[in-house]
């Protein structure tokens, strides 16, 4: 009694995992994103303005993306799925590929990846080619409809109902280089502490949502990652 368990774990990333692996954040200055507005690239109202515009952007985002390499904190969280006793759930608002890489054995990207192709016309999904251009056929119903398979502003993440069920299971909930200003993925803290998850935020700097978490611990996704597992995996072989 009084003792912690730690049995299941959800980890929530972001875009601060991968920055050290070379990937821009959304707000780092000089990258991908920091050269265009949010609305003409990451909305539906953007896609149907400039198809070819954004078609770009995703291009050189794949890739970049292709050539990154996972750092020690994608490592650490693929070997924290391996030697932990309880399920370790990652969900990721990544679209790159980094955790998978990394050795992660199952990753629930809420926001869609890179190596996807959609059809907006019939939600048909295939797997993207290095380079989409405009009004590529879609395969299934040959409409001139391809786009990335990528969630943008406006539109619903990918496999809520499953992270929520997670959500409202675990024991422990961490959040790891993420900003929390894009929602639902900053309520995630909220819902877990909700049903009794120990909350822990690891990020270079705080979150908007930093005051929800129990926990926190700030430094480089490199140093930081691999020394909370440590502690984690300690805990259990000690315990
Ligand atoms: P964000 O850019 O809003 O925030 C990044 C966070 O990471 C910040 O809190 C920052 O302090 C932290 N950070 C920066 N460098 C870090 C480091 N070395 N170690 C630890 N933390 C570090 O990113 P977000 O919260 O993921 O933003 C949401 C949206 O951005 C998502 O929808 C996501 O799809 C998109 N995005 C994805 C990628 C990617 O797939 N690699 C890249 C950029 C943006």
């Amino acid at each position: 009694m009084g003792t912690r368990r730690t049995g299941k774990i959800v980890i929530l990333t972001g875009a601060g995992i991968s920055a050290e692996s070379g990937l821009g954040t959304f707000r780092d200055e000089g990258g991908l994103w920091s050269q265009h507005r949010i609305e003409d690239v990451a909305t539906p109202e953007g896609f149907a303005r400039d198809p070819a515009l954004v078609q770009e952007f995703y291009n050189a985002r794949r890739v970049q993306a292709a050539a990154a390499r996972p750092n020690a904190a994608h490592l650490a969280l693929a070997h924290l799925q391996e030697d932990h006793r309880g399920e370790v759930v990652i969900v990721t608002q990544n679209v790159d590929a980094l955790h998978e890489a990394g050795g992660a054995q199952s990753v629930l990207h809420m926001h869609g990846t890179l190596a996807g192709a959609l059809c907006a016309g019939c939600g048909h999904r295939w797997r993207a080619p290095d380079t989409m251009a405009v009004g590529e056929a879609c395969p299934a119903c040959a409409a001139p409809l391809a786009r990335p398979d990528v969630v943008w502003f406006g539109e619903m993440p990918y496999l809520m109902d499953e992270i929520f069920g997670h959500l409202a299971s675990c024991d422990v909930f961490a959040a790891i280089g993420t900003s929390g200003e894009v929602y639902p993925a900053a309520g995630f803290v909220r819902e877990a502490a909700a049903y009794g998850a120990h909350t822990v935020e690891l990020n270079l700097e705080p979150s908007s949502v930093v005051s929800a978490f129990a926990e926190t611990r700030f430094g480089k996704a490199t140093d930081i990652v691999p020394a909370w597992v440590d502690d984690l995996l300690g805990q259990t072989v000690r315990s």
